[in-house]
């Protein structure tokens, strides 16, 4: 009965993986030391750049702006640490290919906070003074894509929402940190997503969870209690069963179109990490300063789910997790589907960095590593079976190859959401994702 308003479906491909989640999961949210320093690349999201509103010899405290928009598709950055800014310098930003503009603001040990964090009665404030808030505090997607979260919350004029998703499927291998925050905070999360319903003027939110989650489906259950209208949906544990059109087909059984968005189909999905900070900004007034991360891997002797300050070392964070177990062959920003391998641990916690993976030289091959020989494809079509996006991934990748973008183009790579599917199940060990985000890249560059 409680179900009235969603049908259960499936989505095409995908595929099931194993899973490898045992190393962290019920791993309790630690806070991880404050850092001695932080790294704030101004590039946060999509290449969009943030303008530093601080010079070099500056105090701060946590939650001091030290970063304005440039645009309206962006947010504004905050110090994660107390102490002085130390140097702007240019660095190679650790998901995105560039070099960008760098705060590094070293501690001074204390952890003093601004003021304005505190506290606060929110229930009287309108939709819009709710949505200026988030966007004061900088949230952005904290599920790896790192979107405004203002702008997700704004959807056009002409576009009626009916329904919210809360994203707690988690369906990349190795992370448990939104398993945890689940678990430890549910009652904040299910405020965060009432926040976000008023926002949208929206009766029906759905929780939704993969079935490898049973104790996360049922905490969340029991603090809802008898909601007619915000409900747990239980989901089959399929990868990428998080990606959000596959999320709104197998819930709502309803399709974004080709190029559209979840506002097509009247749905707006937000992680449940961002709706935690969603929360905090309102209540607290506090900034997106820190997130939840798993680190893991056979690579690391602990592996923890930890609060990071944004911007701590990632060499900082291994070493309060007892360090490497053994030299590393592989570090990981993010998961092994869908994230981004480092050549360095000096490299900081970005605001969507969901988890840090560390694979041992040795282990490497027997997990399918990329560093393993790439083959011709022998036309076997299990990418095309895989993909849940109904893409020809055989057929992109010898248009690519040909340096032929616009018949990529044509043929839809502009839809790859680089799960990561089609090159998971390749016998070939064909590149494929590296393909299509290069060739996203050049039809951008080459304005195609
Ligand atoms: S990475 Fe792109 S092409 Fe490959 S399976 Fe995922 S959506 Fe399809
Ligand atoms: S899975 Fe690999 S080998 Fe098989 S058709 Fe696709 S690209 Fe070719």
């Amino acid at each position: 009965m409680l179900n009235f308003f969603f049908k259960r479906n499936d989505f095409l491909g995908g595929v099931k993986v194993r899973e490898y989640k045992e190393l962290s999961e019920h791993k309790p949210l630690t806070k991880a030391p404050i850092p001695k320093r932080v790294l704030r690349p101004y590039i946060q999201h999509n290449l969009v750049r943030i303008k530093p509103t601080i010079e070099v010899g500056a105090t701060v405290k946590v939650g001091t702006k030290i970063g304005d928009p440039e645009g309206r598709i962006s947010v504004p950055m905050h110090a994660s640490i107390s102490g002085k800014v130390t140097k702007l310098e240019d660095i190679e930003h650790p998901v995105l290919p560039a070099r960008a503009p760098t705060c590094i603001i070293e501690s001074d040990g204390v952890d003093l906070w601004e003021d304005y964090i505190k506290e606060r009665d929110y229930s009287n404030l309108s939709k819009e003074e709710l949505l200026e808030t988030i966007r004061d505090a900088g949230i952005v997607g904290l599920g790896g894509a790192a979107f405004p979260t203002h702008i997700k919350l704004s959807p056009p004029k002409d576009k009626v929402i009916d329904t919210v998703i809360i994203n707690g499927c988690e369906c990349e291998p190795f992370i448990t940190c939104d398993h945890q925050l689940m678990l430890e905070k549910s009652e904040e999360i299910i405020e965060g997503a009432r926040i976000i319903a008023k926002i949208l003027s929206v009766n029906k939110v759905i929780f939704a969870i993969e079935d490898n989650k049973p104790d996360a489906i049922d905490k969340m259950k029991k603090a809802l209690g008898n909601s007619n209208c915000y409900i747990v949906a239980k989901l089959k544990t399929k990868y990428p069963q998080g990606a959000e059109k596959q999320l709104i087909k197998t819930l709502l059984n309803r399709t974004v179109p080709q190029g559209g968005l979840p506002f097509d189909v009247g749905v707006v999905v937000q992680n449940v990490g961002t709706t935690f900070a969603i929360y905090e900004a309102c209540r607290y007034r506090k900034p997106l300063i820190e997130r939840v991360v798993t680190v893991t891997g056979n690579g690391v002797k602990e592996p923890k789910n930890l609060w990071v300050r944004i911007g701590t070392p990632v060499y900082e964070i291994i070493e309060f997790c007892g360090g490497y177990t053994d030299e590393p062959g592989k570090l990981i920003l993010g998961g092994p589907m869908t994230g981004v391998a480092q050549y360095t641990d000096d490299i900081p916690v970005l605001k969507g960095t969901s988890g840090i993976v560390v694979f041992k030289k040795s282990e490497l091959k027997k997990l399918g590593s990329e560093l393993s020989p790439e083959y011709d494809c022998i036309r076997c079509a299990r990418c095309i079976m895989a993909c849940p996006m109904q893409l020809q991934p055989t057929l992109l990748n010898s248009y690519i190859k040909k340096r032929d973008f616009l018949s990529a183009k044509q043929n839809n790579v502009l839809d790859c959401i680089e799960c990561g599917c089609c090159a998971y199940v390749c016998p070939a060990r064909i590149k494929l994702v590296h393909a299509f985000v290069h060739a996203k890249r050049e039809i951008k560059r080459l304005n195609l």
